[in-house]
């Protein structure tokens, strides 16, 4: 094994948990069955470090085999369940809280409850573009926790309503500025309206004046804010608003606005970025209060 982490996990933390029935566990599934695995064997069994991509042969065969399943396609279709004597059935009493039980009930309900085909479409969407965009595999599950992160609560509920295809986008309906189907793509990406089209030159230029530093968190409180704003200024102008658009100066009061509010709200995130040069904050470029027309 070349891997510290998983020895080190093994003897510590194997039995708190197996206790807590792997509920909450990273891979709980794998590990159980790996745990179901060493029990079926009868046996002492003893784990020895080595070097990884150092020649040893059983770990370039295992590098081996875990590569060419990276590669697949189609996954395999494995049993993941351990025999009926060996499997853990839940977490005993003495370790369940409060907090872990309803995790439990929420896996339990996700792995029964199928999802909208609406939902699945804007899922492979996702994954299909950024492996385009970033030639980036990523899982289901990735999408949705990384909603959690960096992220404000209105904004998570907006991209969790989007990707479910919850709001009332009028598909039947063509955009009353530009004329092509209406649709959320459209409404985020495409529509020529005001508001649209501003902030996105907004965001652009506000992440062009941090010097593209790369910061991930940056980039997405920057982003979510921006198409939560598109999306309030479309519910605005179609339904308080008759149609008409905003103003240009209209929209860029609420896009400063938006952004010096979120920006004070995750400053601490931003400072606790150690990659940041010294005087990031200081500089007037991305500050607490964003200089207007900067
Ligand atoms: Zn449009």
């Amino acid at each position: 094994m070349d891997s510290k982490t998983v020895m080190e996990f093994l003897p510590k933390y194997l039995q708190k948990h197996k206790d807590e029935g792997f509920i909450e566990t990273k891979n709980g599934l794998i590990i159980a069955n790996l745990l179901a695995c060493l029990h079926n064997r009868h046996a002492h069994t003893a784990f020895k470090w080595v070097k990884g991509h150092s020649g040893h042969p059983r770990n370039e065969g295992a590098d081996c085999l875990a590569g060419a399943g990276a590669k697949k396609v189609v996954s395999d279709d494995l049993n993941m369940i351990p025999p009926p004597q060996l499997r853990i059935s839940g977490a005993k009493l003495s370790t369940l809280s409060q907090k872990l039980a309803y995790r439990a009930i929420r896996a339990r309900k996700e792995c029964t409850s199928e999802q909208q085909p609406s939902t699945q479409c804007n899922l492979v969407r996702i994954a299909s573009d950024l492996q385009d965009a970033c030639n980036h595999q990523i899982r289901d599950s990735t999408i949705w926790t990384s909603l959690c992160k960096d992220i404000t609560c209105k904004c998570r509920q907006f991209l969790w309503k989007t990707i479910h295809d919850a709001f009332m986008v009028r598909r039947w309906v063509t955009c009353r500025v530009c004329h092509n189907t209406e649709s959320m793509d459209h409404i985020m990406f495409h529509c020529n309206t005001q508001g649209r089209e501003q902030v996105e030159n907004l965001l652009r230029k506000l992440w062009s004046h941090t010097d593209n530093l790369g910061l991930e968190c940056l980039w997405t409180i920057l982003a979510t804010e921006a198409m939560y704003l598109v999306w309030k200024l479309q519910c605005k102008r179609v339904i308080q608003n008759d149609g008409h658009e905003f103003s240009a100066a209209e929209v860029q009061t609420r896009w400063y606005s938006t952004m010096n509010r979120q920006l004070v709200t995750w400053l601490p995130v931003l400072e606790s970025n150690t990659d940041l040069p010294p005087k990031w904050m200081g500089d007037g470029r991305v500050s607490v209060n964003i200089k207007r027309g900067r």
